[in-house]
């Protein structure tokens, strides 16, 4: 850890520990821990091309050691403009910020490539995670990357098309039954007992890694921040990390102010945005989830009460979005190029809603995250109407003339 003599610090009470030992929640109120950020940083641009992220944005990771032999090229995604959803939505503009072309095509990579440094630092040979789709398939990938074990927990009916892109990485892969609710406090445990460092989706270096999005849009964009950054919403680590990543450029002097953060959700599983709509301090566990968007389906996030102050303390906005619109915003990106899930999609599908709520005004600049890629959950394609034609190789040329 070198010279590096920082402390993690409790969202919730602002209790302080000591970061040379592991720690994710606060011993005295529970809720979870970030690192602060002192305000020193500027970016190195030495190495435009083929640089690593933790390279360019060196001076915001001053615990790390420089390792490049732990890159696997995440982050640097494109920003991309999107004329046409603006035009549908009456937004002045919009661009997707697709982290759906990281190493593992989501943007967990950004989370679990700092979170395996951190494991490395406190000396862990053997890193963890509990996860149903995205963060299992990274961590599983990172941690062979730095020729770590890996101990992947994931429910008990978690179909075939989920398991195997986490199992093809070969992990300790365990299925594990029994109340999922109860497997984040009970993986911290267990792994104390058995020292293996679980990366879940609020340790805190793996929001320091989400850090770097941010990062990026702003200089995407030219340090011009954009009005609104939309967010689909799961456990709630990504949007912590994400904002935090606005904050800690303002705080060193690189942008003038943060964009207001929207987090998207499933109307069927809206945890965090039922409790800010009922103007709660803390979420209360939705009874019976039910969404299509499972990478954004969590009963009961860990960062939902961290998520809630973020909202009330800088002013965010919440929306969320029906099955349909999901789908409907899943193939409105299809027909603009991009393959992202249903739970990505949710970013635009909110955006549109806010378009039809008279939330816009048509001249805001809007960054929609897209979080992960549409292929690793093909069997919702079922869902949609797709065409394929038929004809013999001699009718072809009357076939295509008769379209
Ligand atoms: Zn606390």
């Amino acid at each position: 850890m070198s010279d590096w003599n920082c402390k993690l610090v409790c969202t919730g009470c602002g209790a302080e520990y000591d970061a040379s030992k592991a720690a994710v929640r606060c011993e005295k109120c529970g809720e979870t821990l970030e690192v602060p950020f002192d305000g020193r940083g500027e970016i190195r641009k030495e190495e435009p091309f083929g640089g690593t992220l933790f390279e360019r944005y060196r001076e915001f990771f001053p615990y790390f050691e420089k390792n490049d032999a732990l890159n696997m090229g995440e982050g640097f995604t494109p920003l991309l403009f999107m004329p046409r959803l603006a035009e549908e939505t009456g937004a002045g503009e919009i661009l997707i910020k697709n982290e759906s072309v990281n190493p593992t095509w989501s943007f967990k990579d950004r989370g679990s490539a700092a979170g395996i440094r951190r494991a490395l630092q406190l000396g862990y040979r053997k890193v963890g995670t509990l996860s149903t789709g995205n963060m299992a398939i990274s961590m599983a990938a990172f941690a062979n990357r730095a020729g770590l074990k890996a101990f992947i927990l994931v429910n008990d009916h978690i179909d075939e098309e989920k398991l195997n892109p986490i199992a093809v990485y070969d992990p300790c892969l365990i299925k594990v039954e029994g109340d999922y609710a109860k497997l984040y406090d009970e993986s911290l445990s267990i792994g104390e007992r058995h020292g293996i460092y679980f990366v879940n989706s609020d340790e805190p270096f793996r929001i320091e890694g989400y850090r770097t999005l941010s990062f990026e849009v702003c200089e995407q964009l030219n340090f011009e921040v954009p009005d609104f950054v939309v967010v689909p919403t799961s456990a709630g680590g990504h949007f912590r990390g994400i904002l935090k990543g606005f904050l800690d450029f303002k705080k060193a002097g690189l942008i003038s102010k943060i964009p207001v953060m929207v987090c998207a959700q499933a109307v069927g599983c809206a945890t965090i945005n039922n409790a800010y709509g009922k103007g709660l301090d803390k979420i209360e566990r939705t009874q019976n989830p039910d969404t299509i968007a499972h990478s954004i389906e969590n009963a009961f996030p860990p960062s939902g009460n961290a998520v809630l102050r973020c909202l009330k303390e800088y002013g965010g906005k919440t929306v969320s979005v029906t099955d349909e619109e999901l789908l409907e915003a899943q193939r409105t990106l299809c027909r603009n190029g991009l393959f992202v899930q249903p739970g990505s999609a949710a970013s635009y599908a909110a955006v549109r809603k806010m378009g039809q709520q008279g939330m816009l005004k048509g001249n805001e600049r809007i960054v929609c995250v897209t979080t992960s890629t549409g292929l690793k959950y093909t069997s919702i394609l079922s869902r949609h109407k797709l065409v394929c034609h038929n004809t013999k190789l001699e009718e072809l040329d009357d076939f295509i003339a008769g379209l």
